[in-house]
């Protein structure tokens, strides 16, 4: 992938990313990112952005966004020593438990961080879009503890998929509106809720779920999800006494590893690995392992790598797991893997289960499918390197998942 680039600027840009200096002024990670969005989208994003520059790093924004984190979403999250999968795996395993995070994963640091956000900006509604459900729960969430009304924009084949979480963000206190155009899934729930904000971009603030879409997305919510990393890095110095040798992370859109990953991406001693959904094989349309199959272009505002057919059709994609069912990806990680920082694999469907079934057993916690995909790719990390120190983003808890894992992992058993 180096190749893509030529090494001269491949090595000027990871220098660039390990000193923090990306994205660039017009949000540019190298060639990948920016803003490719009609220009009426224009206004909104630059009314967007200057309000991140204005608040984001504040201390007194960031003073808010801690407290709320420790107050009421219950960060710090514990870092775990996995030692009954040390034994098994023969390697020193550390989790970092976003499972533990109020609403069940990493995403409502995102939605908490975006929601004051707007709230400084003046903002008096908040629309968002959801796939699976838990980005919409989250920002439910959020929204009912700072008393702001939330529509949230879902795929009409995701309301039927995903009913439970309807159900839990009515709850919340968010609308809910199906969306029939499109794919009808995540693609078009995006299309629609961008379309509400530009109708009244001033009143009405796009809280947007994954490190993805265009410029300033990417980096607010890799800021935003960056705690992740960071307080790993201290708890692995504390605890471990040592940094780990590989970090590994589940990529959908990419935002739990992008937060993970960012506070290491200067230790060059520390590995990075990314782990994609292999689903059911190589061929188009059977897996959303977007880095691994995918070619560049635009997607949703920004330029990273997308599944597409020869024609550049958008692909449909398949994975066990919802949450990463997706056929772009974030466009920072389009560069970690351009200038070779790092490595993206992926897991199928079935070793991701297994995988699951396997922390289950060995460690008393019921990870999300997603996140199976980070132990799957953990596993194979620590039998090619005996004795090495892992730590793993375990994003998020898997009771969600039970209506899945009752027709496959559970399938016969009950
Ligand atoms: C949504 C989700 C993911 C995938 O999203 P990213 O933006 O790639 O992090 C991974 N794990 C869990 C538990 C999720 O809910």
């Amino acid at each position: 992938m180096a190749g893509v680039l030529g090494a001269e600027e491949a090595g000027r840009l990871l220098d660039l990313e390990l000193r923090g200096e990306l994205p660039d002024e017009r949000g540019r990670f190298g060639p990948f990112g920016g803003r490719y969005v009609p220009e009426t989208l224009v206004p909104a994003l630059e009314r967007l952005e200057a309000g991140v520059r204005e608040h984001l790093h504040a201390p007194d924004f960031q003073a808010e966004f801690s407290a709320e984190l420790e107050s009421w979403a219950g960060r710090p999250t514990a870092l775990t020593r996995a030692t009954r999968l040390s034994q098994r795996w023969g390697a020193e395993v550390w989790l970092k438990r976003e499972d533990l995070a109020h609403t069940g994963a990493h995403k409502i640091n995102n939605a908490v961080g975006q929601a004051l956000l707007a709230r400084r900006l003046g903002a008096r509604r908040i629309v968002a879009e959801t796939g699976a459900g838990q980005h919409g729960v989250a920002s439910a969430a959020a929204c009912a503890r700072l008393g702001m009304p939330c529509v949230v924009y879902m795929g009409a084949i995701d309301t039927e998929r995903q009913a439970p979480n309807v159900g839990r963000m009515k709850l919340l206190g968010a609308e809910v509106v199906a969306v029939t155009s499109g794919d009808q899934t995540l693609r078009a729930a995006i299309d629609e809720a961008l379309r509400d904000w530009v109708s009244d971009p001033e009143g009405t603030y796009y809280l947007l779920g994954s490190a993805v879409g265009p410029h300033p997305y990417p980096w607010l919510v890799r800021e935003l999800q960056s705690v992740i990393g960071r307080e790993s890095r201290q708890q692995m110095l504390e605890r471990a006494g040592a940094l780990p040798d590989a970090v590994i992370a589940c990529v959908g859109g990419g935002s739990n590893a992008i937060g993970l990953f960012h506070p290491f991406v200067a230790d060059r001693s520390v590995a990075l690995i990314g782990i994609e959904a292999g689903g059911r094989g190589p061929g188009l349309g059977d897996n959303s392992a977007t880095l691994t199959y995918g070619r560049p272009g635009v997607l949703q505002g920004c330029y990273t790598m997308i599944l597409q057919d020869d024609n550049g059709q958008v692909q449909e994609t398949h994975s066990v797991s919802a949450g990463l069912d997706y056929s772009g990806v974030g466009p920072e990680h389009a560069l970690l893997m351009a200038t070779g920082r790092v490595r993206y694999e992926q897991a199928t469907d079935e070793e991701a289960l297994d995988a699951l079934a396997e922390c289950c057993h060995a460690e008393g916690i019921l990870p999300a499918i997603e996140t199976a995909h980070a132990f799957a790719g953990a596993r194979r990390w620590a039998r090619a390197n005996p004795g090495g120190r892992i730590l793993i983003g375990l994003s998020g808890r898997g009771d969600k998942d039970m209506p899945t894992l009752q027709k496959t992992l559970l399938k016969g058993k009950l």
